[in-house]
């Protein structure tokens, strides 16, 4: 059985009181809830880590996750973090590549690899984000183009390391958008990633990867996204920012 994951991704989001109070209700609407087959992670801002990773001590399937970190392990990086830092403030996964980073920040393939050997070394576990932009997918390209993504930033992890990776489709055009991928693009789409990962990596290790879908999910949408054979959850952006449309997606699967 593959981990059903919904991650929330804040992004540049909530001041210090609103990430608390998102957080504390959060944690009291699912603590004592039966979907509790669902991994449930919060990836606040760098700044949040540590009063989220109080706030949600003691409900088990609740985690902690970055938004990013360094392709560094220490040092004389100003302004950055570590995968090892994240660690110590409690975080057990860590997003990689998202496609606002590859955009705004240039990160490329490359870099997205030391990134997320860091991860990996400090014992957390990426998720890392692949997807394709509009004129890509006009084009009929897409499935190339993430293939490519993959190929390029993982392929040369081991089995045992692949199998910590959490893989995230998230389509650029449908990224805060309100437009969502049909439920059939997604599970396109996510085959084709899982058969791309059995190609290198042989069916049993790619019939463990969870691999979520990213943009414009919503609770009116979820429940038909997340019923596609190989959706195994979604990383939510806007909709992870008020607390009862988050728990309505946990609730979805
Ligand atoms: P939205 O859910 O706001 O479209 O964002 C998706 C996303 O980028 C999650 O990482």
């Amino acid at each position: 059985m593959r981990k059903k994951i919904v991650a929330g991704n804040w992004k540049m989001n909530c001041l210090q009181e609103e990430g608390q109070k998102l957080t504390s209700e959060i944690v009291n609407m699912i603590k004592d809830e039966p979907t509790a087959d669902v991994t449930v992670v919060l990836n606040p801002p760098y700044v949040h880590l540590h009063a989220v990773n109080k706030l949600i001590a003691g409900v088990d399937r609740l985690h902690l996750g970055g938004q990013n970190c360094s392709d560094q392990a220490s040092g004389a990086y100003t302004g950055e973090i570590s995968a090892s830092m994240l660690a110590s403030f409690g975080a057990s996964y860590v997003i990689i590549g998202h496609s606002e980073r590859r955009q705004y920040f240039n990160e490329t393939n490359e870099l997205l690899t030391a990134k997320t050997r860091q991860a990996l070394d400090n014992g957390l576990q990426p998720i890392f984000c692949c997807g394709e932009p509009l004129e890509i997918r006009e084009a009929g390209t897409h499935e190339a183009y993430v293939k490519e993504q993959l190929t390029a930033s993982l392929f040369n992890f081991s089995e045992e390391e692949l199998k910590k990776i959490v893989i995230a489709y998230e389509p650029i055009w449908a990224i805060g958008t309100g437009k969502t991928a049909s439920s059939d693009q997604a599970q396109d789409m996510h085959a084709a990633i899982r058969k791309h990962l059995a190609g290198k990596y042989g069916d049993a290790a790619a019939n463990e990867i969870s691999i979520l879908y990213g943009g414009s999910c919503k609770p009116d949408n979820a429940k038909e996204i997340f019923s596609k054979t190989d959706v195994d959850g979604g990383l939510i952006g806007g909709a992870s920012l008020k607390s009862r449309d988050f728990v309505a997606i946990i609730q979805s699967f």
